[in-house]
């Protein structure tokens, strides 16, 4: 049978299996009595949490090109092996349907996995130092940028000049931000690239720091950054592609089969359309165009459309932000916050503006995510998707990220309007200790309200915002499950109520992302017919801190082992 063939016909099982409302498990599923077509992967294990509610737990799954073919007892799945067929036996570990960020930046990760830190460095030659190992990693001629000097903490505490860098960096431009961002330390292939000289003019608000004889000697102040920065070239797609794979592995050895890509532009997309084309993206990512600008060019263009679950990459949405975050007061609030009475934070869209872009977004097939972290602005993102008419948000699976502070009368919205709250884990531990002095204890009812919204019947689609957060998913978990930090505090979590329990919890990276990649019924289960995205932990989840260093045993991607099981 052709690959083509056997996929289609599998992906019929796929969908006769979810469209299947009696418990009752699909035919597939029994042991097989007569010789089967041999599976090209088994896994028997300490247990498989399949997340289907027909048969929540089995032993073993076996694995015939993309797809699982059979779940079971390690005995009944002995009829799937053949002598072509990779027996991994891992007793004591976990299987789960492969983990999923729902909301991250993986192509920003890889920036900031590329961006050289020299912070906490003792003098200009050791930072320097640093700028010598990344220009080994380079060609000649590629910019390298990084940032986190702090010249208080060198001897006679003086500003650097170019010099330390042309000895390490010659031929690459150089340009390090100061650690407050409000200076850039560059070396003479920067200045020169940037074509500044002993001629160039302070800027307005800026300042370039000279020599004795006028030169500029490598750092620019304030608006005088710009002169350096503007000129740093787009990046090119080998730089781009080389991002994505280093955070793309990255995101694997933490467990991750896929992630959802809030916000990247069109050549960015590009570079990972061509990997993926290229079967070289070893997770699946679901795509979000960023940003405004992109609105008025929607109507020409189509989004991605995977019909059988197994696309490496869709780009299928937009994202927008409705506010700012809370930590810099930029949150858009109903009332003043509570410690800064003189505001309530910032809309960066009003609402007539949310309105006119979730129009043109949905008639464009789009999906929209919006960014709203304050009260203000998730009720104008909610109004947004409202004014659309009855059922059309729900149709297109639009979705608020972060969903952060809801006033309770908003709170039953999602699940009227079908909005997907997307939300993160990580940040109610993250704030936790500075979020009430921010709204005081009324607000924070409505605030990081997973039970509430569980509750209310909305969906629940969790991811952890990497890099802003840890990659880990299983950080996520945990907060999910304790409200706790990573030492426990505080005893019992923070606001108990709102926590979840384990499997709700992990629906919420697995199922749900599914869903809101149009997936359902193809991923986010370890069912017959699915997908083969697994994750295999180390040993069984529980729901306390041991969550946290469960390690990542195995992933396997589209029936494809991307990490295989640790040596032992
Ligand atoms: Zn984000």
């Amino acid at each position: 049978m052709s690959n083509v063939l056997r996929a289609t016909l599998l992906s019929l099982v796929g969908s006769l299996n979810l469209g299947c409302a009696s418990p009752g498990p699909p035919a597939a599923t029994a042991a097989p009595s007569t010789p089967v077509m041999p599976a090209d992967l088994v896994i028997t294990a300490g247990v498989v949490r399949t997340m289907d509610p027909g048969k929540p737990r089995a032993e073993a799954v076996a694995v015939r090109g993309e797809r699982i073919v059979f779940v079971g007892s390690a005995a009944d799945t002995k009829a799937f092996v053949g002598p072509g067929t990779r027996v991994v036996e891992l007793p004591g570990r976990a299987v789960v349907p492969g983990l999923v960020d729902g909301h991250a930046h993986l192509y920003g990760l890889g920036v900031a996995l590329e961006t050289l830190s020299v912070r906490g460095t003792r003098s200009a030659e050791e930072a320097a130092a640093l700028v010598a190992e990344a220009a080994k990693a380079r060609p000649r001629g590629e910019w390298i940028t990084g940032r986190g000097w702090d010249q208080n903490l060198w001897p006679g505490a003086a500003f650097p000049t170019h010099a330390p860098l042309d000895t390490v960096a010659p031929e690459h431009p150089v340009a390090l931000r100061r650690v407050d961002g409000h200076a850039l330390w560059a070396n003479a292939a920067a200045m020169r690239a940037a074509g500044v000289g002993r001629g160039t003019q302070d800027p307005p608000g800026g300042r370039v720091l000279r020599d004795a004889a006028g030169e500029p000697t490598g750092v620019f102040v304030d608006n005088a950054m710009g002169l350096v920065e503007a000129r740093i070239p787009g990046d090119p797609p080998a730089v781009r592609e080389r991002r994505i794979l280093r955070a793309a592995e990255e995101a694997l050895s933490s467990g991750l089969t896929g992630v959802h890509e809030m916000g990247i532009d069109d050549e960015t997309a590009a570079v990972y359309r061509a990997l993926a084309a290229a079967g070289r993206l070893p997770i699946r990512v679901h795509a979000y165009l960023a940003g405004e600008g992109r609105l008025e060019g929607l109507s020409g263009r189509a989004p991605d459309v995977d019909a059988t679950g197994t696309a490496m990459f869709v780009l299928r949405g937009v994202k927008l932000f409705a506010d700012g975050a809370l930590g810099s007061r930029g949150a858009a609030l109903l009332e003043p916050y509570a410690d800064e009475p003189s505001t309530s934070g910032l809309l960066l869209m009003d609402r007539e503006a949310l309105a006119r872009a979730a129009r043109l977004v949905a008639d464009a097939g789009f999906q929209l995510a919006v960014h709203a972290i304050g009260d203000r602005a998730n009720r104008a993102v909610l109004d947004a998707f409202e004014a659309l008419g009855p059922g059309r948000a729900a149709a297109l699976r639009f979705r608020v990220e972060h969903a952060q502070i809801l006033s309770p009368d908003d709170l039953p919205r999602f699940s009227a309007l079908g909005a997907i709250a997307s939300m993160q884990p990580t940040h109610a531990t993250s704030d936790m200790a500075w979020a009430p002095a921010r709204l005081g204890a009324h607000r924070l009812r409505g605030a990081y309200a997973w039970r509430s919204l569980r509750a209310s019947g909305a969906r629940l689609v969790f991811g952890s915002d990497f890099p802003v957060e840890e990659v880990s998913p299983l950080l996520g978990l945990h907060a999910a499950v304790t409200r706790q930090d990573l030492s426990g505090q505080p005893p019992g979590g923070w606001m108990p109520a709102e926590r979840l329990d384990l499997d709700e919890a992990l629906l919420a990276f697995t199922a749900a992302p599914a869903y809101a990649a149009w997936a359902e019924g193809q991923r986010g289960r370890i069912a017959p017919g699915y997908v083969a995205d697994l994750t295999v932990l180390g040993r069984d989840l529980s729901p306390d801190r041991s969550l946290v260093d469960t390690p990542i045993e195995m992933v396997v991607v589209g029936g494809r082992v991307a990490r295989a099981p640790a040596a032992r």
